[in-house]
């Protein structure tokens, strides 16, 4: 019996919508990760067995399960809705794993709830497998994200632009699924008290030395810097920054229509919906403070009234910018080797960037490539590149070991827009070994086998993906 502990579902009932088993046709188990089940107490073989399958897919819930669809709002692309929750979504347990952590338990694609609106509440095979690799390497690169537990086939199709294609549903794990959108929910129905329990609730879970509503919302601004920092050292693209789609946890949630840069332009934009590039690269620092805004004006009544509440959180957004610049220059620092970053470092590092974007050079090549010499041939123009290195070169020759920084710092592989696309023609087609070796690679990012070469190609012309998707 795995350890459980509901207590999301404890708050009171408008926090959430009970809901029942939404069965589907066929499950069948397509990828299982034993060693994030085995943190959470969870035995691999009775997941894959049938009861375990059945629960996966949303057919039978075990009795520790608790299921519940999560209420919550969220300004999407600028504009306040209401009213979102998990209109896909369910929230099986909250489980303490071996290490004394606490995780939700969330299948994704699992059928209707009250919060579909027009919607199927399904998730079709693509995007689930796109959830998968992304998350987990993610996770492997060591940035903070929900991690995948499994992916089952339905053996039923969803209906969506492309027509018919294969049913799918994730079970995802995360510290917690408590959004900012989930403050704003309840801020706009002006319902302090729900706000003053979901706040505690928040604190106790995520910051629990920090002190009342103010202390959670400078851990949350603090979180989000850094995450957003680390996500700009990896070019990664998150694509749907809407409010309801940040976890006040600091993990990466919701993959979406998330790239990362191969060809590196700070206006870089591929999710297909972001049609003014408001989740383009280099806006996700505005972006995420213009988030962390919404989630302090959610906050205000609980901080106190008039203008010191006022001065009090925006003396708390205002970490934003210091912790983010620095956690983003020590990162860059240690792409380039540079332990301990100096004044002037960040312009080597501004200038580096510049001629990339100007020759449209492979953002992960390059950065990998500094430390065996490869970095040059990224260049169209090797004079770009050799202009810069001598700076550099005279820079790093004050550094202990810049070799050992940038090995740790630059991964040999990403998940690669093209790789992963390649990864979902073969599932679909009943073929799942592509699926696996991407999987296998990216769990080990900084060590590049040469068996795995391949995987960290950019992609030629034809196989270059431009646009990338919802996965609703
Ligand atoms: P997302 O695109 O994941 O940020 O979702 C935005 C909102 O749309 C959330 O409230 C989701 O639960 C809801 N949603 C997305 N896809 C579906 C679907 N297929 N059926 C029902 N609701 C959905
Ligand atoms: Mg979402």
């Amino acid at each position: 019996m795995p350890h459980t502990d509901p207590s999301y579902a404890r708050l009171p009932g408008r926090f959430f919508a009970r809901v029942g088993p939404a069965p589907v046709a066929a499950p069948r188990l397509l990828a299982l990760n034993t060693s994030l089940a085995a943190r959470l107490g969870l035995s691999a073989d009775w997941l894959a067995a049938p009861e375990g399958v059945a629960m996966l897919a949303g057919n039978a819930f075990p009795d520790w399960a608790t299921p519940i669809a999560q209420t919550y709002a969220g300004h999407q692309f600028g504009g306040f809705v209401p009213q979102l929750g998990d209109g896909r979504a369910l929230l099986l347990t909250e489980f303490i794993s071996t290490d004394g952590a606490r995780f939700d338990l969330v299948l994704k694609g699992s059928g209707r709830t009250p919060f579909s609106r027009g919607g199927d509440g399904r998730a079709w095979l693509g995007p689930v497998l796109r959830e998968y690799i992304v998350s987990e390497a993610m996770a492997a690169l060591g940035v903070p994200s929900t991690r995948a537990l499994a992916a089952v086939a339905t053996g039923e199709v969803v209906w969506r632009d492309e027509g018919a294609l294969p049913g799918a549903i994730l079970a995802r794990v995360a510290a917690s699924h408590l959004r900012v959108g989930t403050f704003e929910y309840f801020a706009a129905r002006r319902d302090t008290e729900a706000l003053a329990l979901l706040a505690e609730h928040a604190r106790a879970r995520h910051y629990p030395r920090a002190e009342g509503p103010l202390g959670l919302l400078g851990g949350v601004v603090a979180a989000q810097a850094r995450l957003v920092a680390q996500w700009m050292s990896l070019g990664f693209i998150h694509g749907v920054m809407n409010t309801d789609n940040m976890a006040v946890s600091g993990e990466t949630i919701d993959y979406g229509p998330c790239a990362f840069i191969d060809a590196y332009h700070p206006d870089r934009v591929f999710s297909s919906i972001d049609r003014n590039g408001r989740y383009a690269y280099a806006q996700q620092p505005n972006v995420a403070l213009w988030n962390l805004a919404q989630l302090a004006s959610a906050l205000l009544p609980l901080i106190g009234e008039g203008e010191a509440a006022i001065e009090a959180a925006t003396a708390a957004l205002d970490a934003f910018w210091p912790v983010f610049t620095e956690s983003l220059n020590r990162r860059f620092a240690a792409k380039i080797g540079i332990a301990s970053p100096q004044a002037g470092d960040s312009a080597l590092v501004e200038t580096l960037l510049a001629r990339m974007a100007q020759q449209g050079a492979d953002f992960t090549r390059v950065f990998h490539g500094l430390a065996s010499g490869a970095a040059r041939d990224e260049f169209a123009d090797r004079a770009a590149f050799d202009g810069w290195a001598a700076d550099w070169r005279a820079r790093i020759g004050h550094e202990p070991d810049p070799q050992a920084v940038m090995r740790a710092a630059n991964p040999a592989r990403i998940p690669r827009n093209h790789r992963i696309a390649e990864v979902i023609t073969a599932a679909v087609a009943g073929n799942m070994a592509p699926f696996v070796r991407l999987n296998a690679a990216l769990a080990a990012p900084f060590d590049a086998r040469p068996e795995w070469a391949d995987l960290s190609d950019a992609p030629a012309e034809a196989e270059v993906v431009t646009r990338t998707y919802c996965g609703t």
